[in-house]
């Protein structure tokens, strides 16, 4: 049983307290007796306690800073969105393959914005630019929003505002099950909540600091119960002992957790674990114990972008890997779209 989080240190702008959130976050932490810093930018969040690397990681991963979103540009974030909507950065959590660890690189901390009428109103004008498209909004690109949420109600207000839009979708993915403050918001349909799972295994194993898969399997029920379009992100897809009945065995359990009617309108995203070498470097740095098999010589490089290119499995792995993973979602979920395997 995961708690919700808690950070150990607070760091606030001063800009932030001009915005009524910034002020909340302010009493709310005092409150809570939790140590507060000011600074005058999110970069002079340098100091961090700690005697080397390792620590000041630690460190870093239970930090919040809570501050102003300047860049009001949003990043596009295809295929699964138009736009990526930046609520919050960083995460709690301690996944050995987060990607966050390369592309946060020295800010590992969390960061979340409170000029939220702001951001909405810029999303407001993607959605305009494009009417009457659809806009589609991916809020968990550079974050788990959902593991921060309770704190914040950023999430919960943005349900809220694109369910009141025409033509705005929002979406996101999450590995916590803390969700009981957004089943009632009104959504109207417009979001859709994903999960990300896994077999058992790979949880235990890799994804400490998140929730365990049994939580994060009720928290999908709850969501589902509420009327959210729900998803599933089953990533990264690794080959581990007794995988085949670890995989089975998550499609089971979510099976018996959903109602009829979620299962009707569910989307799946299957994506196979993957590494680059500079990711590889630093996972051994972040998490030296780590039980992940990064082997090169093990996997099938695949060429990518800038250069950087990553090890994924052999042929004939991945295709083991398919016709299990899709044989299962056949058998308990024929109704289910899957969106990609990658
Ligand atoms: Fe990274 Fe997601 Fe794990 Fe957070 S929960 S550490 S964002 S993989």
């Amino acid at each position: 049983m995961i708690k919700p989080f808690v950070p150990q240190l607070v760091y606030i702008e001063p800009g932030a307290l001009e915005y009524p959130l910034g002020k909340q976050l302010k009493e709310k932490f005092e409150k809570m007796d939790i140590e507060i810093r000011e600074t005058t930018s999110h970069n002079q969040v340098r100091n961090l306690p700690g005697d080397n690397h390792f620590q000041k990681y630690r460190v870093a991963k239970s930090t919040l800073v809570v501050g102003v979103r300047k860049t009001l540009k949003f990043d596009t974030s295809k295929p699964s969105a138009e736009y990526a909507i930046p609520f919050a950065t960083g995460c709690m959590g301690h996944c050995h393959y987060c990607y966050l660890q390369t592309t946060m690189g020295s800010k590992p901390y969390i960061r979340t914005y409170v000029n939220v009428d702001e951001i909405l109103d810029a999303a407001d004008n993607y959605m305009k630019e494009r009417a009457p498209e659809f806009t589609r909004f991916e809020a968990a690109c550079t974050s788990d929003i959902v593991g921060v949420d309770h704190l914040t109600h950023t999430l919960k207000r943005a349900i809220e505002h694109f369910g009141e839009s025409e033509y705005g979708k929002l979406r996101f993915v999450t590995k916590f099950h803390h969700v009981d403050h957004l089943l009632d918001a009104k959504h109207n349909g417009k979001t859709r909540f994903r999960f990300s799972v896994n077999a058992d295994y790979v949880i235990k194993n890799f994804e400490p600091g998140t929730s365990p898969l049994e939580k994060r399997i009720e928290a999908a029920g709850k969501v589902a119960r509420a009327g959210y379009p729900l998803g599933f992100i089953v990533a990264p897809i690794y080959l581990h002992e007794g995988w085949e009945e670890g995989y089975y065995h998550m499609f089971e359990r979510l099976d018996a957790e959903l109602p009829d009617y979620a299962k009707k309108d569910l989307t799946f995203e299957f994506i196979q674990h993957r590494f680059t070498k500079p990711a590889k470097r630093v996972i051994e740095k972040n998490y030296p114990m780590t039980k992940l098999e990064l082997d090169e010589n093990q996997r099938r490089y695949k060429w990518g972008k800038y250069g950087i290119g990553k090890y994924i499995y052999q042929k004939d792995e991945e295709q083991g890997i398919k016709d299990h993973l899709y044989q299962y979602m056949e058998k308990f979920f024929p109704n289910a779209k899957l969106e990609y395997f990658t």
